[in-house]
């Protein structure tokens, strides 16, 4: 289907299938977790996803457009979002932190209208810690500005997804390696937290060098600053991901990829979790659940259990 090179931005949206109905006047959901902290304890994490504007990039293997709104986000909704979905999270403990996802890019003026970041400011006071989410090229002043008005310490994350040198151009991340080098020292000149994504099995990644590089690109993120790492599983149903699959081009993670990664980069000196999100539909075998118990211990606990064993597939 690519014959080596790269899916253009209008072709990945051509295979798009079609999108849910999204209201921006009030959070996607919102949820608690337990999240470890670099200097080990567990935070209460309040995770709010919020609904908005699209992200400009059209990333291949990316779903998250899939919870967004047509156009740009309307004046006063993330804010009002905010206050919503803490209202509705009851007491905010001491030293929570606080998520604030919207399925694109935090300091993009459509997607948050900058004239709100005082008002959103306002909101976020009771937590001692904030994480957004943004592509390199949105970070820029604004950013600085945030982090300088906010009582809490400002963390931003940022999809490196992998430095496989013939994977990342194909991934159509309108970004370079070196777009993520400077915004990571952007970011930690000015003493905010870095957090990296790292996608688990990208496309057009060989299977049998899914766990190297899953790996490779966790130290990479952690030797420019990450603090915090947190590996992808990658999902289907994107349309372009199915497309390559159908191609060969995109083999679906395994749990056990999942777990090897997250065991192995635990040691790599920052915080390394696995997104669990879905995870069940990874589980192929009656050891699934105590392999996503298992999982789930090392996100929070940040070392690796030993491994039950199972007959029928051979984990141990
Ligand atoms: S930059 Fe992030 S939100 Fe935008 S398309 Fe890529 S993965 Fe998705
Ligand atoms: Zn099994």
């Amino acid at each position: 289907m690519t014959a080596g090179g790269v899916l253009t931005s209008r072709r990945v949206r051509s295979l798009r299938p079609s999108k849910p109905l999204v209201d921006a006047a009030r959070p996607l959901g919102y949820s608690w977790e337990d999240e470890r902290s670099p200097g080990g304890p567990l935070f209460p994490t309040l995770t709010i996803f919020l609904a908005g504007a699209e992200c400009p990039f059209s990333c291949v293997f990316c779903d998250l457009w899939r919870n967004t709104i047509d156009g740009s986000t309307p004046a006063g909704a993330i804010p009002q979002q905010i206050a919503m979905a803490t209202a509705e999270a009851g007491v905010i403990p001491k030293r929570a932190s606080i998520k604030l996802y919207n399925a694109s890019n935090f300091f993009d003026p459509r997607s948050v209208p900058l004239e709100e970041d005082a008002a959103i400011i306002e909101l976020l006071a009771p937590f001692e810690r904030v994480v957004v989410e943004c592509h390199p090229r949105f970070i820029s002043q604004r950013c600085l500005d945030f982090a300088a008005a906010l009582d809490g310490k400002l963390e931003v994350a940022i999809g490196l997804e992998t430095v496989h040198p013939s994977v990342f151009p194909r991934l159509n991340k309108g970004m370079t390696l070196h777009d993520f080098d400077d915004a990571a020292s952007f970011l930690t000149r000015a003493r905010i937290a870095l957090r990296a994504f790292v996608l688990v099995a990208p496309p057009f990644m060989p299977e049998d060098e899914v766990l190297e590089w899953t790996l490779r690109s966790t130290r990479y993120a952690v030797e420019h600053g990450a603090t915090h790492v947190s590996l992808i599983p990658v999902r289907g149903g994107n349309g372009t991901l199915d497309e390559l699959q159908r191609t060969g081009e995109w083999v679906p993670p395994t749990l056990w990829q999942v777990e090897e990664a997250l065991e192995g980069a635990l040691g790599l000196g920052a915080v390394v979790t696995a997104d669990l999100w879905d995870i069940d539909s990874l589980a192929t075998c009656r050891c699934g659940p105590a392999r996503i118990a298992r999982l789930s211990h090392m996100n929070t606990a940040g070392t690796a259990p030993p491994r039950a064993s199972c007959a029928l597939c051979g984990w141990h």
